[in-house]
């Protein structure tokens, strides 16, 4: 089918479309209604329907297909593989519910997740799911006070954690971590249930804290029914990336997000039930929440689930999984794919890779010269696509499965079914038109698997998404794009990082993407700052490849006037950077995105902000040296 006969299906019939695709996952009740929109902008889909993810993901595959893989934990860290089979793993999280139930776990409670790339973690996640508790994993080694706010904003009943994650061979200490954090919150959980992998001491608070293997050998036969929920009841709460400020809390729901999920897996990801998939991510982001643990197991593959670096033992870790386990398709970000480019290639051609039919990124722009390395290296298509935690899954990207459609440079690429995007006028609100520039949002209703609302805060997720343009309902997503004659989407950059240079408004993404085609800069970070003649000037933060090149005053005032011209060459003279400085390296978050706004914030002398999902802080100490310098 065409792809575009397909999506305006899912437009103009909506409930007729979600209905044929509810088919995809098992129903222990039918619903009597797809669609309720009569509280705009809360959606509820498949009323009345009951299901359950855990029984779609491990009872429905162990059934029929019991002794194929289902989940592969492999640790580089700790040397250790382990492959569990559909019904081995419901076994484990009949297991670990069982656990949850004794420790007084019921039906809409909060079970806060704090762990590592384990296979308990996703124990635990599928164990809530069965019971209908609600999951919030929270990223494993996130620092107590980022962890303290998270546990008062759930009000967890338990907490399941570990003794230690670990990183690069170094153990941190997350039992630590977590009784900070308890001290710190106010909502203190009752329980406190740990899975101790030998890496580090943890002492026991009596009367809150329990040991898992021991609990867990109390329960090896246990079978522990699933509980059928009703489609719209929450599965779980995730909180977003905090790029741009405080993290914000997302709740999504069970039926809906299990049929996106299914669909998603059917038309964008292709996956077929016994092929392997492979996500990089971590269970503490929403692409491991999608697409780690739920996504290809509802799909009937088997999943990967990888504990260390991309780069250890050596760059050609992934790779060796991808041959090991004929992985089909394999998903990354890439910030992860610029970690490998600076590695020799030899890594990655040593291993036999023809199980390898595509690799998907997102998370971030993907810049040309990183897309066009990683198709020629690999020999199979590289598929962006954008979405965000609130969505769940893919809002724009180019659907295989239903046409084989070119994907564009550049382009993370079109409309995905079930989503009326739009680009927005941020003044007039008026609908732009082919390559005006303009605030992505999507017309309400957001389609299944999306957010159902902020955790506890319904007030803030209608002022929070709903109320970027009065009198509409539109759910902005607070990026910034363009979309072409042919409807592929090109986004520009956070609708915050929009620079003002003398009434001109420039993307930090276009600067960027035209500094990243000089040769020797590998990553940059373009951000505005507050200038008295022009309002905002553009300044630029690059790391080099050949960083020699700006040992000298010299070399650098040469290669930042080399740079300026490139910017001045591809997009005019108004977008070229006022200054160029050179850093090794960049301030993200943990889950590799730039943070933007800390570093305008320190260009501007200010305070940097909400820095709880900050990687390594050092980072930002490197801004400030090239200021001073
Ligand atoms: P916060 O909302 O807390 O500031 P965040 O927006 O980074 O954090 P996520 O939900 O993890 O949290 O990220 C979604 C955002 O990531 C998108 O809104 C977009 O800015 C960016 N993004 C994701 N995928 C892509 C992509 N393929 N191309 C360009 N940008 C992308
Ligand atoms: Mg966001």
């Amino acid at each position: 089918m065409n792809f575009a006969d397909f999506h305006r299906h899912s437009i103009d019939a909506p409930e007729q479309f979600w209905q044929e695709e509810s088919k995809l996952i098992d129903w222990n009740t039918p619903f009597s209604q797809v669609l309720d929109y009569s509280r705009p902008p809360f959606a509820k889909w498949f009323v009345n329907g009951r299901t359950n993810l855990c029984h779609n993901a491990v009872d429905r595959w162990a059934a029929s297909a019991g002794q194929r893989a289902a989940l592969i934990a492999i640790s580089t860290e700790t040397n250790t593989e382990k492959t569990y089979s559909f019904t081995e793993l419901q076994a484990e999280v009949e297991r670990c519910a069982a656990v949850m139930l004794a420790l007084g776990v019921g039906r809409g409670d909060r079970v806060l997740i704090y762990m590592p790339m384990i296979a308990e973690a996703a124990f635990a996640m599928l164990a809530c799911a069965r019971i209908g508790a609600i999951h919030s994993v929270v990223f494993g080694g996130f620092a107590a006070n980022s962890l303290a706010s998270r546990i008062d904003d759930a009000k967890p009943v338990l907490v399941v954690a570990a003794d230690a994650g670990s990183r690069n061979g170094k153990a941190i200490p997350y039992k630590l971590l977590l009784d900070e954090a308890i001290e710190l919150s106010t909502a203190k959980p009752a329980k406190v249930l740990l899975v101790d992998r030998g890496l580090a001491p943890m002492a026991l608070v009596a009367g809150r804290d329990v040991d898992y293997a021991t609990l867990r050998a109390r329960h090896m036969d246990a079978r522990v029914p699933v509980t059928w929920l009703e489609s719209n009841e929450a599965s779980y709460i995730l909180y977003t990336s905090g790029t741009t400020g405080k993290p914000k809390g997302v709740q999504r729901d069970v039926g809906g997000y299990a049929v996106a999920l299914a669909a998603s897996m059917k038309y964008n990801f292709c996956g077929k039930p016994g092929e392997t998939f492979f996500a990089t991510s971590d269970i503490g982001w929403v692409v491991g929440h999608s697409y780690i643990v739920y996504g290809p197991l509802i799909a009937g593959m088997a999943t990967i689930m990888y504990e260390g670096l991309p780069t250890c033992p050596d760059a050609g870790i992934w790779w060796s999984i991808v041959e090991k386990y004929r992985v089909a398709r394999m998903f990354s970000a890439p910030t992860a794919i610029r970690v490998l480019r600076k590695q020799p290639p030899e890594f990655m051609r040593k291993y036999e890779l023809s199980s390898l039919q595509a690799l998907y990124l997102a998370g971030e722009p993907l810049d040309e010269t990183t897309s066009q390395w990683i198709a020629a290296e690999l020999g199979v298509p590289v598929i962006d696509n954008y979405w965000q935690t609130e969505t769940g899954w893919p809002i724009l990207s180019i659907a295989k499965g239903i046409e084989d459609k070119a994907t564009r440079l550049g382009s993370p690429g079109v409309a995905m079914y079930g989503y009326k995007v739009k680009l927005l006028n941020e003044s007039s609100g008026a609908e732009c038109g082919a390559n005006e520039k303009g605030v992505l949002v999507i017309d309400g209703p957001l389609p299944p698997g999306c957010m159902q609302t902020v955790y506890g805060d319904d007030a803030r997720f209608v002022d929070t998404y709903w109320s970027t343009f009065s009198g509409m309902q539109v759910y902005s997503t607070f990026d910034w794009g363009v979309r072409d004659a042919d409807g592929y989407y090109f986004i520009l950059g956070r609708t915050d990082d929009v620079i003002n240079v003398a009434g001109h408004r420039l993307g930090t993404r276009e600067i960027e993407e035209s500094i990243s085609s000089h040769a020797n800069v590998s990553e940059v970070a373009v951000v505005g700052v507050e200038d008295k003649l022009k309002g905002q000037v553009a300044v630029a933060f690059a790391i080099l490849k050949h960083a020699q090149q700006a040992a000298t005053p010299e070399g650098r005032l040469a290669l930042e006037r080399d740079i300026m011209g490139v910017v001045d060459h591809q997009l005019g003279a108004v977008a070229r950077p006022a200054r160029v400085y050179f850093v090794a390296q960049l301030p993200k978050t943990r889950s590799g995105k730039l943070l933007r706004r800390s570093i305008q914030a320190v260009c501007e002398g200010r305070s940097p902000g909400d820095l709880s999902a900050i990687d390594d802080p050092a980072s930002l100490q490197q801004i400030k040296s090239a200021l001073d310098a």
